[in-house]
C-alpha cells in the first residue's frame, strides 16, 4: 500500500513518520507525477490559503479532483480539511477541491481557544476517547446526507465526518502518539 501525503506546505513531515510508524510506504508528493500509483492521500493541516496557492502553481488541484472522482481515498487534517470543503464560508481567498459536500467555517474557535485539546468521543475508533490537537481550527458548520459525521464536541460542533472514502478532521491525529484515526484512514483504502 502506498499513501502519498501533500507536502507543498504544512505538517506533512507528522503525517508520513505517523504512516511510517503504521509499517506504511509514505511518500510526499509535490508534482502532478507523484500521485500516479497511490492507494490514498493525506492533505494536511497548515495554513489553507498558502496550500492553496501552490496545490495550483504545482498543476495539482486539477489531478487530485480527478482522481478523487475516481475513487481515490484523501484524508484532509485542519487545513486539509478546508480544501477538501465544497464550501468555505465567507472565502474569497482561496479555491477548495469541493470534493466532500461540507461547508466549513475557517479559524473558527476565536481568540480565547485558538488552540485547544480536547477529549473526543469517536465511536467509529472504539470506546477510549481520541486526544483532539486543535490549532486555529475550522468547524464543519453544514453537511449533507451523504456525510456520517464521526465526531462533535460537548456543544454539538462537528470535528471530524466522513463521506464514502473521503474523510476529515478539524484536528491534528498526525501531532498525537494514537495512531487509530491514521489507521482508521488505511481501513478505507484497504
Ligand atoms: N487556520 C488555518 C487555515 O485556515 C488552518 C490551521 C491548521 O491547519 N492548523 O488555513
Amino acid at each position: 500500500m502506498k499513501i502519498g501525503v501533500l507536502a507543498v506546505q504544512g505538517a506533512f513531515a507528522e503525517h508520513i513518520a505517523m504512516l511510517k510508524k503504521l509499517g506504511i510506504d509514505a511518500i510526499a508528493v509535490r508534482l502532478p507525477r507523484e500521485l500516479t500509483g497511490l492507494n490514498g492521500l493525506i492533505i494536511p493541516g497548515g495554513e489553507s490559503t498558502s496550500i492553496s496557492r501552490l496545490m495550483q502553481d504545482y498543476h495539482l488541484t486539477d489531478e487530485i479532483k480527478k482522481l478523487a472522482g475516481e475513487g481515490l481515498p484523501v484524508f484532509g487534517t485542519c487545513a486539509g480539511m478546508i480544501m477538501m470543503a465544497e464550501d468555505v464560508s465567507g472565502n474569497d481567498s482561496l479555491e477548495p477541491l469541493g470534493l466532500m459536500h461540507i461547508k466549513v467555517t475557517r479559524n473558527a474557535f476565536g481568540r480565547q481557544r485558538e488552540s485547544f485539546e480536547a477529549e473526543l468521543a469517536i465511536p467509529a475508533l472504539g470506546e477510549k476517547t481520541f486526544p483532539g490537537i486543535f490549532i486555529r481550527a475550522p468547524l464543519i458548520e453544514q453537511t449533507n446526507g451523504k456525510v456520517e459525521v464521526l465526531s462533535t464536541l460537548a456543544d454539538g460542533t462537528v470535528v471530524a465526518a466522513r463521506q464514502d472514502k473521503l474523510l476529515v478532521s478539524s484536528f491534528h491525529p498526525e501531532l498525537t502518539d494514537d495512531l487509530r484515526f491514521h489507521r482508521y484512514f488505511l481501513d478505507i483504502v484497504s
